[in-house]
């Protein structure tokens, strides 16, 4: 198979990781004709309940994961913890999207900071290593110091607002390589999911808004209420990204929005993102879809947006009080529920989200919270 050929319908499709993010992959992509294999260390995964086959074995079984990268067309990830070494290898046998490169970047938080200096991206004053004194000092307080590697949900972070927490810092991360950021006092957070093509198509989708909670993604709003300017240097900066970094694929772009106006990213995830879970209900194309587009070398979808809309994350929290009230959700007219088959609802672990769509973004927010604090009874 050729960069320049379309992978049409009836191919499959290999996806890396078997997480929410890949069972909403595989229903995007079976409903369009391809069979879906999902590749997962731990069995039962929700991606695999949705696939045509699930194989688990470690990201680092290369024997494995050649096997499995064989039977695919195309072979992506959903995760952005797998490791990229091994990942060369399935680059050997099938296509892989996004370049394993790019996953090399993105996944820890020192390259990924470091490639965005080096292009000339906005972002917050950083140091990186393991002295943890020294790179606060570099700094300045107040700061976030954060792991290197394997950091999601705001794991493995720590706010040092005054002198007082530096010593409770250095000992947290003793050793540690981390990433130490400023601490931006931001008047909100976007995010863009932008989709790019081998041909070099780039389509963004609406900006959202972003709430978090517990550093856990709580609501997405859309349209984000910011100003036209904000908007478009969202949509700049992650069309830009994605050049630069020579996406193929789909890929989550979160950004601080400063209060005079200045948009600084965050973080990158070349995967489809949890802000994005709204475009599935209120968007002529989804992100789902837009990335088996984007894989398989098909036109990128529209991405026109069919009526204000917020999500909302179902943690584990929500069992707190036994089974949520699924009933009094489903009621209503303007919900829809998405669960993703997980067993064991612990708290902060993301089990589903919902979508609420009205007239305005205020007023979508304003049922979703409502809906929200009922859900637990
Ligand atoms: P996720 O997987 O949810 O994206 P993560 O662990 O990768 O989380 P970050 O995105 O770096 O972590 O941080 C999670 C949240 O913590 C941010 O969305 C933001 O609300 C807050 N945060 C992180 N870094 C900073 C910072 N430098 N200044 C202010 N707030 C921050
Ligand atoms: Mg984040």
């Amino acid at each position: 198979m050729s960069a320049g050929e379309a992978i049409l319908p009836g191919k499959t499709i290999g996806v890396l990781g078997g997480g929410q993010l890949g069972r909403m992959l595989a229903q995007a992509a079976t409903r369009l004709g391809y069979r879906v294999h999902v590749y997962e260390p731990q069995a039962n995964c929700p991606a695999g309940a949705v696939a045509h086959q699930e194989v688990n074995a470690p990201y680092e079984d290369t024997a494995a994961l050649t096997a499995f990268a064989k039977e695919c067309d195309v072979v992506t990830y959903e995760f952005e913890n797998v490791p990229a070494p091994p990942l060369k290898a399935i680059e050997a046998v099938t296509l892989l999207r996004p370049h394993w490169s790019v996953l090399e970047t993105t996944q820890n938080r020192s390259r990924e900071k470091r490639w965005l200096r080096d292009n000339g991206f906005p972002h917050a004053k950083f140091a990186e290593g393991t002295d943890i004194a020294a790179g606060i000092r570099e700094v300045g307080v107040p700061c976030v110091v954060k792991t290197a590697d394997f950091g999601y949900d705001g794991k493995g972070q720590f706010k040092v607002m005054t002198d007082a927490d530096i010593p409770a810092a250095v000992k947290k991360f003793a050793g540690q390589p981390v990433v130490i950021e400023q601490f931006i006092d931001f008047a909100c957070e976007v995010s863009a999911v932008v989709a790019r093509s081998p041909g070099a198509a780039v389509r963004v989708f609406p900006i959202a808004e972003n709430i978090h909670t517990n550093h856990i993604l709580d609501f997405s709003i859309v349209p984000a209420r910011v100003a036209p300017a904000v908007i478009a240097a969202a949509e700049k900066l992650a069309r830009l990204i994605a050049e630069k970094i020579n996406l193929v694929g789909v890929m989550g772009v979160e950004l601080f929005v400063t209060k005079t106006g200045e948009v600084l990213v965050n973080e990158l995830a070349p995967r489809t993102h949890n802000s994005g879970h709204w475009t599935l209900d209120a968007c002529m194309t989804s992100q789902f879809e837009q990335q088996v587009r984007a894989i398989c070398g098909l036109p990128l979808g529209a991405v026109t947006l069919l009526s204000p809309v917020v999500m909302v994350n179902i943690l584990g929290d929500a069992w707190k009080n036994g089974e949520p009230k699924w009933d009094a959700l489903l009621a209503q007219p303007n919900v829809r529920l998405h669960l993703y088959g997980k067993a064991g609802a612990r708290p902060g672990r993301k089990m589903g989200h919902f979508t609420v769509t009205a007239r305005d973004a205020d007023m979508a927010l304003e049922f979703a919270e409502k809906y929200k604090a009922r859900l637990a009874g």
